[in-house]
């Protein structure tokens, strides 16, 4: 089969196009036709060589999906024809953390799909039976292949820790990346108010055209105000915090009393200081999400079907374009998603 296969940790180079052996299939596990794959920016950090549990040569991609052309014999979950996506974490399904639903916390972890076993750059893969969701009937693949990295996150933050209703006001930092038009998409489709921030005056049609009620174009911590000002003085029920440090002072100056912060993202890794006696008085809830549970991704894949959800996508590529597709996400050239179709 023809794959895209990372030779080195390195620049986009080291990813090669060339003809590979047919992975075999064991038991628990099924082989799919990969019909398209998400160019991640985890998958650039992934090739530079800044995670050390990945090894060479390996197959990177872990936003996939694709249709089962065969299946060890114990699977007993998925059949030939059926189509599926894939949840990326290898969580060991018995620990206490996975048992409450949390597996991106599981200490027993066998690595991601991607980077410690093959993933999605490539016409077939391998994969547990146990990391896939089938798709809803007719939902199309190429936007089930992002509902897990891109939807997920952002989902898990507006639904499960912000819990928003119709008629709400949610802040969306970093609201012009892959996450954050998901996270205006997912608020819209709530019958909420999305009022994103970002620090490109040239994404703010973008950012409407997308669902968001207001823009407030920022480059730093001081859209607060603007917030406020927008919410008659109250501030937002939830802040969905994409950037992390560099906007974070904005972030607490727009939650309303009672209002909860879900953290996906952090640009810098710098500290912030807060006043906790202001989250004591405001009785604020900042709470990190990292990755919605294999259960949660099938509640994803149905609330984008059922709300019509369309992924941005930038740009289709084929399989020997891969290093192409991390040169354009790295210089930031693209404006959505890119998708390598086999
Ligand atoms: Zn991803
Ligand atoms: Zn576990």
């Amino acid at each position: 089969m023809k794959a895209n296969q990372m030779r080195a940790f390195g620049g986009p180079e080291t990813l090669v196009c060339e003809e590979v052996a047919m992975p075999s299939f064991g038991s628990g596990e099924v082989l799919l036709k990969i019909a398209c794959c998400g160019v991640c920016h985890l998958d650039i950090i992934l090739r530079s060589g800044m995670r050390s549990r990945v090894s060479l040569p390996r197959i990177l991609g872990h936003e996939l999906a694709g249709e089962v052309m065969a299946a060890g014999s114990d699977v007993e979950e998925f059949k030939v024809g059926d189509r599926v996506t894939v949840f990326n974490f290898q969580a060991c399904g018995e620990c206490a953390d996975c048992l409450r639903g949390r597996p991106s916390l599981c200490r027993f972890t066998k690595g991601d799909i991607g980077q410690t076993r093959d993933g999605g750059y490539a016409e077939y893969a391998v994969l547990p039976a146990a990391n896939l969701v089938r798709l809803p009937e007719g939902m199309a693949m190429e936007a089930a292949c992002f509902a897990a990295c891109v939807y997920g996150p952002p989902y898990k933050a507006i639904r499960k820790v912000g819990e928003i209703q119709r008629g709400q006001a949610v802040v969306v930092t970093g609201a012009s990346g892959g996450l954050g038009l998901a996270a205006i998409q997912i608020v819209k489709a709530l019958g909420g108010r999305a009022i994103a921030i970002t620090s490109s005056p040239g994404k703010v049609e973008l950012l409407k055209e997308k669902g968001a009620s207001d823009v407030v174009v920022s480059a730093d911590g001081s859209f607060g105000d603007d917030v406020r000002a927008l919410t008659g003085g109250r501030g937002v029920d939830l802040v969905v915090e994409l950037t992390g440090s560099p906007t974070f002072a904005g972030t607490l100056r727009s939650l309303a009393p009672g209002g909860r912060c879900a953290v996906i993202g952090e640009l810098h890794g710098k500290p912030i200081s807060i006043n906790l006696g202001l989250l004591i008085i405001k009785e604020f809830r900042i709470e990190g999400v990292q990755s919605a549970s294999r259960e949660e991704l099938r509640e994803i894949l149905d609330f984008i079907d059922r709300n019509g959800i369309e992924p941005e996508i930038w740009r289709r590529m084929p399989l020997a374009e891969a290093a192409e597709a991390h040169r354009q996400l790295h210089e930031r050239e693209a404006v959505g998603r890119i998708l390598l179709v086999p």
